[in-house]
């Protein structure tokens, strides 16, 4: 049976395992010094199209603290979003890794920071004994499913730049933002002033691992030796990066994406039409909110299915993923049109 909890539940996409599996012959240079990894490596470079640093990471909240530990000293704050994934699910890892830089929380509609909302915890305090603003962080696509445009992130960059802060972009799903905007990457990331990319692959179909990417090259000083601290260099690199080249191949990344998109957009129109059922943000990327009847979340679960109450304002969430396929979303809307009669 197919879920709707995580993306995170479904397995390895073929072009993923395919190259993992092309990537287990013989023996091969530890660290990251092997062909795979520098092959990997330049084809971002490729799919940016320009000359960034990258690192492999074991997984998102390790790729986002040690980003983040590395744009701040411990004195230094990040603004994030009041229901940011670095806020809310990363168990104080960004302060941990950063030896306690403070995350401060700022609000805005469907998930999204505003140059307004980041200036008003800028410019509550300048003194002494507040922790200095130093690092704005966004989601992309957001934690409730919405996705920041190119103008939008520009306009948060901009804000964050003219008060001395970097920029750093939580893409545990930017594909799915990439894939929903139909814009090159560069246009949402590095054009519009963002300096350091956490770029998801594991829930992109990669069987685990992100890689975070640095525009800005002099903040990546270091950063080696930060990822080798937290036990984050694998030694075994290779099977960390190789899934990335059968990914990024002809686009698959983005085929994955735009299906699991689109996946979404069935099942939110379905839901639409169910009595009783209030869809709770746009549906603009992979995910879907919606305010559910108790007895309707009581009954799907007992028929089976998995999903979350817990995320963003506590309604039901159901992620589409790059295997979601349109018989499961309709067997989902079935029960719950049967559960809504
Ligand atoms: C899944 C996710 C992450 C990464 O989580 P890990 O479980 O640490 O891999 C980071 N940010 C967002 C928004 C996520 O949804």
């Amino acid at each position: 049976m197919q879920h709707f909890a995580s993306d995170n539940y479904a397995g390895i996409c073929p072009e993923a395992l395919q190259a993992l599996i092309a990537a287990n012959s013989g023996h091969a240079p530890a660290y990251g010094e092997d062909d795979w990894t520098r092959q990997v490596s330049d084809r971002l470079r490729e799919v940016f199209a320009t000359d960034c640093d990258v690192y492999f990471a074991f997984n998102g909240t390790a790729a986002n603290s040690l980003a983040l530990a590395s744009l701040c000293q411990s004195y230094h704050s990040v603004i994030c979003h009041e229901v940011a994934h670095v806020e809310t699910d990363e168990c104080g890892g960004p302060e941990f890794f950063s030896n306690g830089s403070k995350l401060l929380t700022a609000s805005g509609s469907n998930g999204k920071l505003t140059p307004e909302s980041i200036l008003e915890v800028i410019s509550r305090r300048n003194d002494i004994h507040y922790p200095k603003p130093r690092v704005i962080s966004l989601t992309q696509s957001t934690e409730v499913g919405t996705v920041y445009l190119p103008g939008e992130v520009a306009a948060i960059a901009e804000t964050a730049h003219r008060n001395r802060a970097h920029v750093h972009m939580d893409g545990a799903r930017f594909a799915n933002a990439v894939a929903s905007l139909g814009v090159d990457p560069a246009e949402i990331t590095w054009r519009a002033g963002v300096d350091v990319l956490c770029f998801g692959g594991t829930k992109m179909g990669l069987p685990v691992g992100e890689a975070i990417v640095f525009f800005d090259r002099t903040l990546s000083e270091d950063f080696a030796w930060r990822c080798k601290q937290a036990g984050q260099l694998a030694s075994k690199m290779r099977f960390l990066s190789a899934p990335w080249l059968g990914l990024l191949a002809d686009n698959a990344w983005l085929r994955h994406a735009h299906h699991a998109n689109a996946m979404a957009q069935r099942l939110a129109a379905g839901l639409a039409c169910v009595a009783g059922v209030e869809l709770m943000f746009p549906v603009e990327a992979n995910g879907v909110f919606a305010n559910l009847p108790a007895e309707v979340v009581d009954g799907l679960r007992q028929r089976g299915w998995r999903f979350y109450t817990f995320i963003g304002a506590g309604g039901a969430r159901f992620m589409c993923a790059w295997d979601t396929t349109p018989e499961n979303v309709d067997a989902l809307l079935a029960d719950l049109h049967d559960l809504s009669a």
